[in-house]
């Protein structure tokens, strides 16, 4: 088990890109453990590699402890939304951005292709929980947080709380 820091609002590798895996080989198997083990230790329901640090399009989600109907344990690398249909509203938190929680709209259903951990393309379906977990940690895929979706007027209201998250994450400095 490898549970590895989960970086927090303000950190500058949140806001970047993350690049496509070239090959499905044990390095990218490694990190998708370490993305289960960090986000079942930090209870949450989903986690992408960027928020370990790590710049690759691979994310991870299990919405089984809080929606058990529908949803299951997924490993995704390079995801990409192929259509996505509807519209729904649901209080998001995220482990980057402890504390907080606020509505965020998005399309209801998604159809994406990835590739599983065995390097093989698969396209598939996810509605429901499912598809709110996938689209938000591909979110971080882009360098985007949900407080980034919010109007401006909403997340003033998450200013107080995200400047004091932002102060506790500076990037870990050389100890002399
Ligand atoms: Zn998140």
């Amino acid at each position: 088990m490898a549970q590895r820091k989960i970086l927090t609002y303000g950190h500058p590798t949140l806001k970047r890109k993350a690049a496509r895996v070239a090959g499905v080989d044990e390095s990218v198997r490694a990190i998708v453990k370490d993305l289960f083990d960090s986000m079942y230790a930090a209870r949450g329901i989903g986690l992408a590699a960027p928020q370990i640090d790590e710049l690759l399009a691979v994310i991870v989600v299990d919405p089984t402890p809080i929606s058990p109907e529908g949803t299951r344990a997924l490993a995704l690398i390079n995801p990409l939304v192929l259509s996505y249909a509807g519209s729904s509203v649901f209080e998001e938190g995220c482990l980057s951005v402890p504390g907080t929680f606020a509505e965020v709209r998005r399309p209801e259903s998604v159809r994406v292709s990835y590739l599983g951990c065995d390097g093989d393309e698969r396209i598939e379906d996810f509605a429901g929980m499912m598809a709110r977990a996938v689209q938000h940690e591909m979110d971080h895929l882009q360098g985007v947080l949900f407080v980034d979706r919010l109007s401006r007027m909403r997340r003033s209201l998450l200013t107080k709380r995200l400047r004091e998250i932002a102060a506790d994450s500076q990037p870990d400095r050389p100890v002399l």
